[in-house]
Order: C-alpha cells, then sequence, then structure tokens
C-alpha cells in the first residue's frame, strides 16, 4: 500500500536527505525507522503524507501516485493518515474534545454520531473523563494521548508517528505503545519513527534503519541496532 521507488529528497539548501530509497510497505504492518539525529528519518515519514515532495523517484499510497494528485486532493490524502508527534501540536486554547473533534470530518454526520466518534476515540486512550479539560492541564502522556485521538478519529489506513515517546518517561511511553499496538491491531499500518531501544528491542517489529540518507537495514522483527 506504500511504495518508494528510487526516492530523493534535495532540500533548497542543497542537503540531500535522502537518496535511493526503495521501500515496500504493506497494510497492517508495524515499523520502526531508526538511525542517528539527521541522517533521514523525519523527511522519510513526511514524504508520506506530502509534507515533503520528493525530488526524483515516486511515491506510492493506496495506488496514487503523490507526485500526480492534485492539490485539491490533498485532504483527502491527509483525512487517511494520522499524524502524531513529539510535542504533540494541540491546540492550547480547545479542549480535549475540541481537540479531536476539530480533526473530524464532519461532512455529512449528526451531531449525534460526531459526539460518539469523538467519544469512543477518547475511550481508547482512556481519557474519557477528561473531555472538557485544556491541555495544559494535562500530563505529557495525556497530552499525547489526546494527539492519538486526534489522529485516529477520521479511522486512518495509516498512522505516522514521529518519535512519539521523545518527551514522555519510560512508563508514560510504554502506556503509549500499548495505544499503538491497539491502533495497529484494528487494521491501521503504524510507521514510527524512534529513539528508543528498549520499545525497539521488546515491542519486536519490522525495523527500517537509515543512516545518511540510506536505508542500511530492514528486517523483520528486527533490533535497534545502536547504542542509544
Ligand atoms: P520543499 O523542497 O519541500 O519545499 P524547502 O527546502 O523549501 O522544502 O524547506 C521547507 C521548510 O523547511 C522551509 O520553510 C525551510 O525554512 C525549513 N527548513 C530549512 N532548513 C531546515 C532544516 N535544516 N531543518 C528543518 N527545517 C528546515
Ligand atoms: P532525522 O529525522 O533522521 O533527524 P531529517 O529528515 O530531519 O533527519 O534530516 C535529514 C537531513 O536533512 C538533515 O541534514 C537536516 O538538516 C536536513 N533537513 C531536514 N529538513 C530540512 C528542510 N526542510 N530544509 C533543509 N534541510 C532539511
Amino acid at each position: 500500500m506504500i511504495e518508494l521507488r528510487d526516492v530523493r529528497k534535495t532540500y533548497h539548501n542543497g542537503v540531500t536527505a535522502l537518496q535511493g530509497i526503495d521501500v515496500n510497505i504493506q497494510q497492517g504492518e508495524f515499523v520502526y525507522v531508526v538511525g542517528p539525529s539527521g541522517a533521514g528519518k523525519s523527511t522519510f515519514i513526511r514524504l508520506m503524507y506530502r509534507e515533503v515532495k520528493p525530488s526524483s523517484g515516486d511515491v506510492v499510497i493506496n495506488g496514487h501516485n503523490l507526485a500526480e494528485i492534485k492539490e485539491k486532493e490533498i485532504p483527502h490524502l491527509r483525512r487517511g493518515i494520522g499524524v502524531v508527534y513529539q510535542d504533540f501540536k494541540l491546540l492550547p486554547s480547545l479542549t480535549v474534545y475540541e481537540n479531536v473533534s476539530f480533526a473530524l470530518e464532519v461532512i455529512e454526520d449528526s451531531p449525534k454520531k460526531i459526539r460518539r466518534k469523538v467519544m469512543d476515540v477518547l475511550d481508547l486512550v482512556n481519557l474519557k473523563n477528561k473531555a472538557r479539560f485544556k491541555p495544559d492541564e494535562l500530563s505529557g502522556g495525556e497530552q499525547q494521548r489526546v494527539s492519538i485521538a486526534r489522529a485516529i478519529v477520521n479511522n486512518p489506513h495509516l498512522m505516522i508517528a514521529d518519535e512519539p515517546t521523545g518527551n514522555l518517561d519510560p512508563d508514560t511511553s510504554w502506556e503509549i505503545m500499548k495505544i499503538f499496538e491497539e491502533v495497529n491491531a484494528r487494521g491501521t499500518t503504524v510507521i514510527m519513527a524512534t529513539h528508543s531501544k528498549d520499545i525497539v528491542n521488546t515491542l519486536k517489529k519490522r525495523v527500517i534503519a537509515i543512516e545518511h540518507g540510506r536505508v542500511v537495514r530492514d528486517e523483520q522483527r528486527g533490533d535497534y541496532g545502536y547504542e542509544s
């Protein structure tokens, strides 16, 4: 469902962040993206929701070549992809409920159905009782759970996470990973860039290692492979 063919990305400053990238990811896979800082991990995952355009090569998502889709089709592409960031990116003036409902595609839904969808995902991340809270009234782990609820409320086929546990303590990180596994078990593909050796070596999944802009390792049930 995700196919990168000979992808290269050179930014406008002349930095080549990725080159010679050939990767296939099937629906339902769980993939860690590992490698040193500056290796190209963020660029790799940002290609998939067209936050970054390749300089050459193709990125094909569910049969759509992202180079060929029109500007006006990008919202549709992105609706099928939930994104989770290291720093949560919640809207501070909105409540938990509003942060999630704001992301919901509501074209045809009745108010009742909207409420049910939002409360269902808040239930999944165990935050139903904090629906009226504002982000600054929550712990880091709770804020990350809100951002996961926001990412999955449209029932995406793909969830992308860029170091989602980077700002969290180990216990909280494991809670977040449990939710990711639950989302994946429901059929959503998960692609997660991470620096957590513990997580990668404990919850064994496919590991794609990137160094100097190239894939240097791609293993099922792989190891983290770096010291920290
Ligand atoms: P694109 O080719 O996708 O349009 P650009 O090279 O124009 O990408 O960069 C996109 C944005 O990222 C710009 O606003 C730029 O200021 C910013 N940016 C530039 N250098 C870096 C960097 N080293 N890390 C992160 N962002 C950067
Ligand atoms: P990682 O996520 O592994 O730390 P990145 O994909 O963020 O790696 O960065 C790969 C390389 O591309 C780095 O040299 C970085 O400075 C550069 N880079 C990232 N984003 C931009 C940008 N928008 N504009 C210019 N250079 C960038």
